[in-house]
């Protein structure tokens, strides 16, 4: 009698368990399928690596996707002193405003400032023996460069990033 007392139980929590689990995995599918971005967050842009190639071509895959370096002095904007905004070449995301751009003499774009902070991703980056912070485009991912302590006022930042990684976007005079 005992036994078979055990067994209904026994049954129960299996059928009881196998029930929760499965509508927790509703759960969660819904909440996937509905999920809403609050104002302020970033929606994520992922892609497979065939993907990604495929649409940013060798060198600016090799950037963006494999935090590759482009040569100092080589990039096409560098030198670049108009008036406007720098986007991620992998999303579009707004990154740089050209005021916040400045000559370091490092042969990369530099900036000293982000046009929000949210737009950017910190790593800490241990590569080649070095200690330094990778950034990242928070919406794909995409490497940019690295941010240094060294930058002018009014921040001390030093936003140094690959062209390669960067498009422009002409602000219209106002
Ligand atoms: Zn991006």
């Amino acid at each position: 009698m005992k036994k078979s007392i055990c067994i209904v139980v026994a049954l129960f929590l299996v059928f009881g368990l196998t029930k929760n689990a499965k509508s927790q995995e509703t759960i969660k599918r819904t909440e996937k399928k509905d999920y809403h971005i609050p104002e302020g967050m970033i929606h994520k842009i992922e892609k497979t690596d065939a993907e990604w190639r495929k649409e940013l071509g060798d060198e600016q895959f090799k950037i963006l996707r494999q935090c590759s370096t482009e040569p100092p002095f080589t990039g096409k904007y560098y030198k670049h002193k108009e008036n406007g905004v720098y986007i991620c070449a992998g999303c579009g995301q707004e990154l740089f405003d050209s005021k916040t751009k400045y000559e370091s003499g490092s042969g990369w774009p530099s900036f000293f400032a982000v046009v929000d902070k949210s737009k950017i991703t910190q790593i800490v980056d241990t590569a080649y023996g070095m200690v330094r912070t990778e950034i990242k485009c928070s919406k794909c991912d995409g490497h940019l460069g690295h941010v240094f302590t060294d930058g002018p006022e009014p921040t001390g930042l030093r936003y140094c990033v690959n062209s390669g990684a960067l498009d422009f976007v002409e602000k219209m005079k106002e």
